[in-house]
């Protein structure tokens, strides 16, 4: 029996639908999945560290990587440009490890080409009027930057037909128990 090569989650939801912390829940306790840290050009925003949420570089930087053929998949939202770094993929994939890729609906569409057994789910708040109180709530962006991630949501949750899963953020801990049951499966899965 040959080496087992990990999977690939693509776990994409609008702005503000929890994909931030469901990501730290599945990626604790769990040794063999692993997130992919994109690259953007979105400046941070307070509490962000350098390789942690993300790698920040410049437009420069971005395109230069970009032309060099590193990124997996990229995508521009809301005027900045985010990018998985392919090398990193493949080299955890060939390890055995499994991949979590948060990323949107345009990017999951170029992984798809790529891997098309990838393990596609869309995480989605229940409603549009809850997402709007969390973005609110969180506090992270202007009022302006809001109406935008919303519109936004709007667009992106018409997508969901696409994905092998949908999770509905409701409650925290059972769309926790939904990913962790969803991953188990898939990684018992006969294909
Ligand atoms: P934020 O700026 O709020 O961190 O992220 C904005 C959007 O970019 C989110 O939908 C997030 O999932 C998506 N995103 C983050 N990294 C990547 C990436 O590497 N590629 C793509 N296509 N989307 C990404």
């Amino acid at each position: 029996m040959g080496e087992r090569r990990g999977l690939v989650f693509v776990i994409s939801g609008p702005s503000g639908c929890g994909k931030t912390t469901l990501g730290e829940r599945i990626l604790s306790g769990d040794r063999d999945l692993v997130r992919s840290v994109s690259v953007t050009t979105r400046p941070a925003r307070k509490g962000e560290r350098e390789g942690r949420e993300y790698f920040f570089v410049s437009k420069e930087k971005f395109a230069s990587l970009r032309e060099g053929n590193k990124f997996l998949e990229w995508a521009e939202i809301f005027g900045y440009f985010y990018g998985t770094p392919r090398d990193f993929v493949f080299e955890k994939i060939n390890q055995g490890k499994d991949v979590v890729l948060i990323i949107d609906v345009q990017g999951a569409r170029q992984v798809r080409k790529i891997f098309p057994q990838a393990v596609f789910i869309f995480l989605r708040p229940p409603s549009l009027k809850v997402l709007s109180e969390r973005l609110k709530k969180r506090k992270l962006d202007a009022g302006r930057e809001i109406e935008k991630r919303l519109r936004q949501a709007e667009r992106e949750m018409r997508y969901e037909r696409e994905y092998d899963y949908i999770v509905v953020n409701e409650d925290l801990d059972r769309a926790t128990e939904l990913l962790k049951a969803i991953i188990s499966l898939e990684r018992i899965k006969q294909k």
